[in-house]
């Protein structure tokens, strides 16, 4: 047998979330951070008029795409990239900037496909730790290196939910060395959207991208869209390195019909945040802590990391599949995705009688 490079032979490879249903069960599955509901009606008609010309490869360029989303944010359409799915970019700009004997910086609870894509080049990975789950801008500096190339921070935070304001970004870029590039993965943006501090600006600088996806407020995250705004000069790096026609043609045309019908989506965010409130107001009179969340999803944190793991298998024997974070360095956390209500209250009752029946917190 062949062996691979050295630094994929080490690699792990990535965790996907484990979907098996117990005999019986129906499967709830809140782990993957999906969206409440389907998209947009508008999808469904734009992925019908996509399955006419199949025969022809999509628009390598996604022109009519970047002019949506250039639209809609108020950006210059020639700084947006696409992408299938953010991953794609997330792999990219690894590729483009990090190999041996350069380093990317994550903080301790960081998405753990910042560390994927490092891994990929062969550099190193350095972590910042976090301060209450919360990204801390102090320990980042302090951890900067001359061979720091790239700073990934995911604001609003994954597995986390929580956001550092503009003002802490503001900050942390200015405090990076000239060489390093700072990526703000906004994947979870459009529910902290109306907090009004959208970060586009910062690429002006020429040293800061920021990433969004259609994967969770746009409810998109089967058909692989994602994009993000870049420096020229990045961008013309980005277009070398990734493939061709990397967005099929239902993607494209999904997501621009989805950007084009915002009352659908800001409505998806508003069902998604009074859903994803209620269900952290039980949880916190269960006793449990919970951390403020600015995303689709939240982190429930146990009083240890084998009660976290006691209720995870409680959880999985229902039928509900939740996510645990030991990845992240949260072994006493699950991160529970707002589903449906009706999955999300099951998954209420099931903790509040496993507490009760436990004495977890008596
Ligand atoms: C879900 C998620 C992504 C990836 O999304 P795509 O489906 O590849 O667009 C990227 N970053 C974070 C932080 C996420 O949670």
């Amino acid at each position: 047998m062949t062996n691979p490079v050295p630094h994929i032979a080490d690699m792990a490879a990535y965790a996907l979330a484990d979907l098996t249903a117990p005999k019986g069960k129906r499967l709830i599955s809140l782990s993957q951070n999906e969206s409440v509901r389907p998209p947009s009606p508008a999808v469904a008609e734009a992925m019908r008029q996509a399955t006419q010309t199949p025969h022809l490869y999509p628009d390598p360029d996604w022109t009519t795409l970047r002019t949506a989303i250039a639209d809609l944010h108020q950006i210059d359409a020639a700084d947006i990239i696409c992408g299938n799915g953010s991953l794609d970019l997330i792999g990219g700009i690894a590729r483009a900037y990090l190999c041996a004997g350069r380093a990317a910086l994550v903080p301790e609870h960081a998405y753990p496909f910042f560390r994927t894509a490092t891994q990929m080049t062969g550099a190193r990975i350095d972590i910042a730790a976090e301060t209450k789950a919360t990204v801390d801008v102090d320990t980042l500096l302090a951890q900067t290196k001359p061979d720091t190339y790239l700073v990934f921070v995911a604001n609003p935070g994954n597995p986390t939910g929580t956001r550092l304001p503009r003002s802490e970004l503001l900050r942390l870029r200015d405090g990076l060395p000239n060489q390093a590039i700072l990526v703000i993965d906004e994947a979870y943006g459009e529910f902290s959207d109306h907090l009004n501090e959208p970060m586009f600006d910062l690429v002006t600088r020429d040293d800061t991208i920021v990433l969004r996806t259609f994967s969770k407020a746009y409810g998109l995250a089967g058909l692989r869209v994602g994009w993000g705004l870049f420096p020229a000069q990045i961008g013309a790096q980005m277009r070398k390195l990734l493939n061709p026609n990397n967005v099929a043609l239902p993607g494209q045309m999904a997501a621009t019909a989805a950007v084009h019908d915002q009352a659908y989506m800001r409505e998806t965010c508003d069902i998604t945040i009074a859903r994803r409130d209620a269900f952290a107001t039980r949880l916190r009179q269960m006793g449990l802590s919970v951390p403020d969340s600015f995303t689709n999803f939240t982190l429930v944190r146990f009083p240890s990391a084998v009660l976290a793991a006691k209720a995870d298998a409680m959880l999985r024997h229902e039928g509900v599949f939740v996510r645990p974070q030991t990845g992240a360095g949260l072994p006493d956390c699950l991160r529970v995705t707002t589903g449906a209500a009706e999955d999300i209250d099951v998954t209420a009752d099931l903790l509040a009688d496993w507490c009760h029946n436990n004495g977890v917190f008596s």
